[in-house]
């Protein structure tokens, strides 16, 4: 990967450790041959989209990020993981698109990397194009993760594949949605490829 994005990732806000990144950007290389776009739930200041999008660039694809950029229930002021800098002063409001903006243009991004602001629900619902990898990055409430998985992997290509990020099978290390989601795919015929810290990466295979 790029060495220039791998430091541009270390800067960029976010919670994506860069070993996870890595095992994200293989897994974006490994999708362009199961065929279609890679696309990602949940983009923040877009470090985790770098790793997608280094893959989508170097395979001649294109990383779709989905974000309404207005913050998860985490990021709200007063909550663990509110950033005060990423208030828009003219509204006092979260807004992380300008942030995520300046990060795909500063990487030199903007032909692979195609930054979509909409709720994930609502655009699962209208998409009609097969897609070679999903990346599940988005709300942690139990109604967003099991919205994304159930609006997003029915679009996945045979062989496509599915990350979740902050698998936690230990209750004491955090949430339990997106364990929850990781658990349903593999009874719903997903199989298991690669793991790196909290982020699962699985196969669509069968029907
Ligand atoms: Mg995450």
């Amino acid at each position: 990967m790029r060495s220039d994005l791998i430091d541009l990732a270390r800067e960029t806000r976010g919670f994506m450790p860069v070993p996870e990144g890595l095992a994200l950007y293989s897994a974006g290389l490994r999708a362009a041959s199961a065929g279609g776009p890679l696309l990602e739930v949940g983009s923040y200041c877009g470090r985790s989209s770098l790793f997608l999008g280094a893959a989508a660039e170097e395979t001649g694809s294109v990383l779709f990020t989905i974000d309404h950029h207005r913050g998860s229930e985490e990021h709200q002021p007063g909550e663990e993981y509110h950033d005060p800098d990423l208030l828009d002063p003219s509204t006092g409001r979260f807004d992380s698109l300008p942030c995520f903006a300046r990060t795909i243009r500063r990487a030199g991004l903007e032909r692979h990397v195609l930054g979509i602001a909409a709720d994930s629900s609502e655009l699962a619902a209208t998409w009609r194009a097969p897609l070679g990898l999903v990346f599940i990055d988005g709300g942690h409430s139990s109604e967003a993760a099991r919205g994304d998985f159930e609006g997003w992997t029915p679009h996945l290509v045979e062989g496509g594949l599915l990350c979740i990020h902050d698998v936690f099978p230990d209750p004491a290390d955090g949430g339990r949605p997106p364990y929850e989601i990781y658990l349903r795919a593999l009874e719903s015929g997903f199989v298991e490829v690669n793991s790196e810290g909290s982020l699962r990466v699985l196969a669509r295979t069968g029907a």
